[in-house]
C-alpha cells in the first residue's frame, strides 16, 4: 500500500489529497526515522528511514505496539512506554536517549525526540516521534574517554615524573610520580614555571639553576629535546634529589609549530650517591693501594706485572716504570722461581678463594729478599679471572731470624746430641726428662730406659745423698751450681765415676722448672788418681836410684827434699841445703840479677829447665849442677811448691870447655889461613902480573929469532927453539889462567841482578869458534835471575862448556844447560856427553893445577875448574860433578836465591 493511503487510513481517510499529504511525503524522504502513533499506543505510521533503521516493513507494523517492536528486549520497550506515559501526562515534548534493538540484532545509540500532536477538538490524539541515530558519537566519544583513562592510568602509573608545560611554559598538567619525586602537591606545581622556580636546584656540578638554565627554556632556546639532563634538588639539611630530565615539544600532528612542552623526569639520586661512593670508593682503594704498608700488585694472567705500589717497588729496589711489564718470574729467586706454579692452576678454576706462600725474590741489587703473599684473583661478572691481585710483605727481617733461631736451635740439639758430656733434664720429682747419647754411654742404658728413672736409683749406695747436700741450697738460691763426683751403678753392675755439675733451669718468674746435668766420666782419671797415689811411694824409691836426683821444696821455696844420690852423685853435702832456699848459697857462674831472674820465675810459679849452677866444693875445687823443676799445685789449685830433679854436669861443662878451647883455635887458625890466604892470592895477582911483562918479551924475542934465523940454525937447535917457543906460550897461558884466577877474588865486581841467560850466551859468543869446529848442540831450559857478577858467570859458564867441547868423545858434543830449585837456592847444571870423570877425581879437579890428562893427550893449565870453584864461593854457592867414565859430565853450581825485595 503506498504510503498516502497508509498516512489516509491512519487518519480515518478523511482529508486525502490534502496538504497533509505533502507534508507525508516530506517527512517519507527525510533521513531521519520518524514514526507515529496513536494514543491508544499503535503505530499509525513511519516513514522509510524507520524502516530501514528497524529493518521492518511499516505496512506489517502498522496498527502494533512498541512491544511488538522489541519482542526480545521487554526493557526497551517498557522504557518507551514508560516515556510516552509520562509525555502524554504532560503533553509537549520530550527527548532521551536510549539504546534499542533493531530487527538485525544490532543495539544502537538513539535520542528519541518526542511530540503530541492534538485532534481537532484539540484533545491530544497521539504523538509523533523522530529517532537520530547516535551510535557513531557516542562510540567515538567512549573510545576518547578510555583512550584517555588509559593514558591517564599510564601517566600516573608511571615512575616517572611526567610535567606538561603550556606555551608560556607555565605547568598544566603533572603525574603522580612528579608530585612524589619533587615532594610538592600537584596542585602546587601546576599553575608555576616549572618545578625549579619552586624548590631551590643545582646543576650536576652543584652550580645554583638561575631560571634560564631550566631544562625547558633551554630546550626552547636550542630548539632540541633534553635528555638525561641532571638536576639537583637541594632539600633542607644539605641532602640533593637528583634527577635525570628529559624534556620534549608537544605538537598537533598537522602543525610544525608547538603549543606546549613535557617534562619527564626519574629520581637518580640513589644512582648518583651509588656512584658517587663508588667513585669515592675507588678513589680510597686506589689511595689505600698506593699508601698501603704492604706491596701490592695486580698480575697479568701471564704473569707480569700490570700495577703495582710504591710499597712493593721499594721492597724490590725497581722504579714503577721498571717493575710494570716485568715477569714475576724473573724476579723470583732461582730457587723459588715455580713456586706459584703449583697452586696458580687452583686459584685459576676457583678452587681456592686465595692462596698464600713465603718465596724469595731478587731485588734490583742483587740482594734476597722473603716476601709473605697471598694472591687472589679478580674476576669479571661472569667469573672469568682478569688478573691476579698479590699482596706482598716483606718477611726477610722474620726469616732471618727464624733461620738464626732454627739454626741456635739446631747448634742447641746438636750440642746436646754431640757433647762430650753426658748431659740430662731432670723433672723436679728427679725423673730424667731428656738425656743424650754420650749419658747413656756412661750409664750404659738405652734412652729409652733411663728417660723416667732417677738418679737416685741407679746411685751407688755409697753416694746416695752426695748431690742431696748440696741440692737444697741450689733451689734456695745459695750456691748457683752443684759440683760433685760421685758413682753410678751401670746397666751391666760395674761402677762409674761421674763428675756431676747441675744448674737448675728457671722460668721468667724464677720459679725452678727443671734441672740440668752433666755428667763426665771420671772413672779413668779416678783410677789413674788411684795409680797415681800408688806409684808415688814406688815413684820416690826409684827417683833414689836414679842418675838423677829428686829435690822438693815448698811454697816458700825452702828445700824439703833431696835423694841421696845428690851427695853421692857430686861429693856436696846434701844436708847443708835442706830448709834452704837455692840462692842462700853461692853459684860461680850466676850474678845477683841471674839469681833474682830464677827467683822471679818461682814467684810465678812458672817450670825452669836445666838451671845451671857452680858450687864450689868444701872438698876442693867446683861441681857444675843442672835442675830442673815445676811447680806443685793440690787438687784445689793452691801453689804448694816445687818438685824436679838434678844432675851433674861438671863432666859435661869440662869437656864443652875442652871443645871450646879446640873451637877457639880452630877458628885462629882459620882466620890465620884466610889472611895467608888473601896474602897469597895478592902475590899470586901481583906475580902473574908482573911476570907477563918480562915474560911477553922473552916470547916474543924468541919468536922473532925463530922467525929471522931458525933456517940458519944447525941441528938439535932447530928443535930446542921450538920447545922454547913452545914453553914460552904455555907459561904465557899459565900466567894468563893464574892472573884469571887471582882477580876472582880481588877484582870482582859487585853483585847485581842478572838474568842468568846473559852470561850464558856471553860464553856461548866466545866460545863460537870452538862450538862450530866441533858442531856442538847447545841448549839450555829458562833460567832464573840471581843477585851476580855477570862477568864471573860468564867466565864460569864459559870454562865448563869450554871443557865440555875439549873433553868429548866420539859423537858430536851435546851440553846442555838446565837450572832447579833446591833448598831455597837455584842449582844450575852443564851436562854434557863427552869422556865423563872417574869419581876418585870428583874432588880434585877443582884445585889449582890438578889435571887428569898429559898435555900432549888435552892441552890446558888445570886452572879452569879452581876459578869456577872460586866463582861458586865468591856467590856464596858451592860446586861439584856428577859423572861416569865414558858416559858424560854434569858439572854442578848453586847460587842463592835472589832475595825478593
Ligand atoms: P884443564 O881443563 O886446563 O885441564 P881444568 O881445571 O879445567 O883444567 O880441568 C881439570 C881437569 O878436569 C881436566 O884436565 C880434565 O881431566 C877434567 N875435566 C874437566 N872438565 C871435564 C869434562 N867436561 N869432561 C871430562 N873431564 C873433565
Amino acid at each position: 500500500m503506498p504510503k498516502a493511503k497508509q498516512i489516509e487510513r491512519a487518519r480515518g481517510e478523511e482529508q486525502a489529497g490534502s496538504p497533509l499529504d505533502a507534508a507525508f511525503k516530506l517527512v517519507d524522504s527525510l533521513a531521519v526515522p520518524v514514526f507515529f502513533k496513536s494514543r491508544d499506543g499503535r503505530y499509525l505510521g513511519v516513514n522509510r528511514a524507520w524502516e530501514e533503521f528497524f529493518g521492518i516493513k511499516g505496512e506489517a507494523f502498522i496498527g502494533k505496539r512498541v512491544a511488538d517492536l522489541y519482542p526480545q528486549d521487554p526493557a526497551i520497550a517498557e522504557r518507551h512506554a514508560a516515556m510516552d506515559r509520562e509525555l502524554y501526562a504532560r503533553p509537549g515534548r520530550q527527548s532521551y536517549e536510549i539504546t534499542v534493538r533493531t530487527r538485525g540484532g544490532e543495539l544502537r545509540d538513539t535520542i528519541y525526540y518526542k511530540a503530541t500532536y492534538a485532534d481537532a477538538r484539540g484533545e491530544v490524539a497521539g504523538l509523533i516521534g523522530a529517532i537520530i541515530d547516535i551510535t557513531v558519537r557516542t562510540q567515538a566519544e567512549r573510545a576518547l574517554r578510555e583512550n584517555e583513562e588509559r593514558w591517564r592510568a599510564i601517566v600516573n602509573s608511571a615512575n616517572e615524573g611526567i610535567l606538561v608545560y603550556d606555551r608560556s611554559l607555565n605547568i598544566v598538567a603533572g603525574n603522580q610520580a612528579a608530585e612524589r619525586i619533587i615532594g610538592v602537591p600537584l596542585a602546587e606545581i601546576i599553575g608555576a614555571r616549572g618545578f625549579t622556580s619552586l624548590l631551590p636546584c643545582v646543576h650536576a656540578d652543584g652550580r645554583p639553576v638561575q631560571p634560564d638554565d631550566r631544562p625547558t627554556r633551554i630546550m626552547v632556546r636550542t630548539g632540541k629535546p633534553l635528555t638525561g639532563h641532571v638536576v639537583g634538588i637541594k632539600r633542607p639539611g644539605g641532602a640533593h634529589t637528583w634527577l635525570s630530565v628529559n624534556t620534549g615539544f608537544l605538537r598537533h600532528h598537522d602543525s610544525a609549530d608547538w603549543y606546549g612542552v613535557v617534562s619527564s623526569f626519574t629520581d637518580i639520586t640513589a644512582q648518583r650517591n651509588a656512584e658517587t661512593a663508588l667513585r669515592e670508593s675507588e678513589e680510597r682503594y686506589r689511595r689505600t693501594f698506593e699508601l698501603a704498608g704492604s706491596g701490592l700488585a695486580h698480575v697479568s694472567l701471564d704473569g707480569r706485572f700490570l700495577r703495582v705500589n710504591r710499597c712493593l717497588c721499594e721492597f724490590l729496589g725497581y722504579s714503577e716504570v721498571e717493575l710494570v711489564g716485568m715477569s714475576v718470574k724473573d724476579l723470583s729467586h732461582p730457587e723459588d722461581r715455580d713456586a706459584v706454579d703449583t697452586r696458580r692452576e687452583r686459584l685459576l678454576s676457583g678452587e681456592v678463594e686465595s692462596v698464600q706462600l713465603e718465596k724469595r725474590y731478587l731485588r734490583k741489587d742483587g740482594a734476597t729478599v722473603w716476601a709473605h703473599i697471598a694472591i687472589a684473583m679478580e674476576r669479571d661478572a661472569a667469573g672469568k679471572p682478569l688478573y691476579a691481585i698479590s699482596v706482598l710483605d716483606d718477611i726477610t727481617q722474620r726469616m732471618q731470624t727464624d733461620a738464626a733461631l732454627r739454626e741456635s736451635e739446631e747448634r742447641y740439639r746438636r750440642t746436646f746430641e754431640l757433647a762430650g758430656s753426658g748431659v740430662a733434664h731432670i723433672a723436679l720429682d728427679r725423673k730424667f726428662i731428656r738425656v743424650n747419647r754420650r749419658l747413656c754411654e756412661i750409664l750404659g742404658y738405652p734412652e729409652h730406659e733411663l728417660i723416667g728413672m732417677t738418679g737416685r736409683q741407679i746411685s751407688h749406695p755409697d753416694d746416695l745423698e752426695v748431690i742431696n747436700q748440696q741440692r737444697a741450697k741450689l733451689y734456695a738460691g745459695e750456691i748457683d751450681h752443684v759440683r760433685v763426683e760421685k758413682r753410678y751403678l751401670r746397666k751391666d753392675g760395674s761402677t762409674v765415676w761421674v763428675a756431676f755439675s747441675m744448674v737448675v733451669e728457671r722460668d721468667a718468674a724464677g720459679k725452678p722448672m727443671y734441672e740440668i746435668a752433666i755428667f763426665d766420666d771420671i772413672t779413668e782419671r779416678k783410677r789413674a788418681e788411684e795409680a797415681v797415689r800408688e806409684s808415688e811411694e814406688r815413684f820416690r824409691s826409684l827417683t833414689q836410684l836414679s842418675s838423677d836426683w829428686y829435690w822438693e821444696q815448698d811454697a816458700e821455696f825452702g828445700l824439703k827434699f833431696m835423694s841421696r844420690r845428690m851427695g853421692e852423685r857430686t861429693g856436696l853435702d846434701a844436708a847443708a841445703y835442706i830448709g834452704r832456699k837455692r840462692w842462700d848459697q853461692p853459684a860461680l857462674n850466676l850474678t845477683q840479677a841471674d839469681w833474682a831472674a830464677h827467683r822471679a820465675q818461682l814467684e810465678r810459679h812458672e817450670p825452669f829447665r836445666d838451671f845451671e849452677m857452680e858450687r864450689q866444693n868444701p872438698a876442693g875445687g867446683t861441681r857444675w849442677i843442672s835442675v830442673s823443676g815445676e811447680p806443685i799445685f793440690d787438687s784445689d789449685g793452691r801453689f804448694t811448691g816445687y818438685r824436679g830433679v838434678g844432675s851433674d854436669i861438671t863432666q859435661r861443662r869440662q869437656a864443652e870447655a875442652e871443645l871450646k878451647r879446640a873451637h877457639d883455635d880452630l877458628a885462629k887458625k882459620a882466620e890465620e889461613l884466610q889472611r895467608s890466604n888473601a896474602e897469597l892470592e895478592q902475590f899470586a895477582y901481583v906475580a902473574s902480573h908482573d911476570l907477563q911483562e918480562p915474560l911477553r918479551m922473552v916470547s916474543s924475542y924468541t919468536q922473532l929469532l925463530k922467525r929471522r934465523y931458525n933456517d940458519k940454525l944447525q941441528g938439535d937447535a932447530q928443535e930446542f927453539m921450538h920447545y922454547i917457543v913452545d914453553g914460552a906460550a904455555r907459561m904465557k897461558q899459565l900466567i894468563e889462567d893464574l892472573l884469571a884466577y887471582s882477580r876472582v877474588g880481588t877484582k870482582g865486581k859487585e853483585f847485581k841482578p842478572v838474568s842468568v841467560e846473559a852470561p850464558l850466551k856471553k860464553a856461548i859468543t866466545n866460545l863460537r869458534a870452538a862450538i862450530e869446529e866441533s858442531g856442538a848442540a847447545v841448549t839450555w831450559d829458562p833460567l832464573p835471575t840471581v843477585d851476580a857478577d855477570e862477568v864471573q858467570l860468564a867466565q864460569l859458564f864459559q870454562n865448563l862448556m869450554g871443557n865440555a867441547l875439549k873433553f868429548r868423545g866420539q859423537s858430536v858434543p851435546r851440553i846442555h844447560v838446565s837450572a832447579a830449585e833446591r833448598d831455597g837456592a837455584w842449582q844450575l847444571s852443564v851436562a854434557d856427553n863427552g869422556i865423563g870423570i872417574e869419581p876418585q877425581y870428583f874432588e880434585r879437579i877443582f884445585m889449582l893445577f890438578q889435571r887428569l890428562h898429559t898435555m900432549g893427550e888435552y892441552p890446558g893449565t888445570g886452572i879452569g875448574l879452581a876459578i869456577c870453584k872460586k866463582v861458586a864461593e865468591r856467590h856464596g854457592g858451592r860446586i861439584w860433578v856428577t859423572s861416569a867414565p865414558g858416559e858424560g859430565s854434569q858439572f854442578h853450581f848453586t847460587l842463592p836465591k835472589k832475595e825478593s825485595p
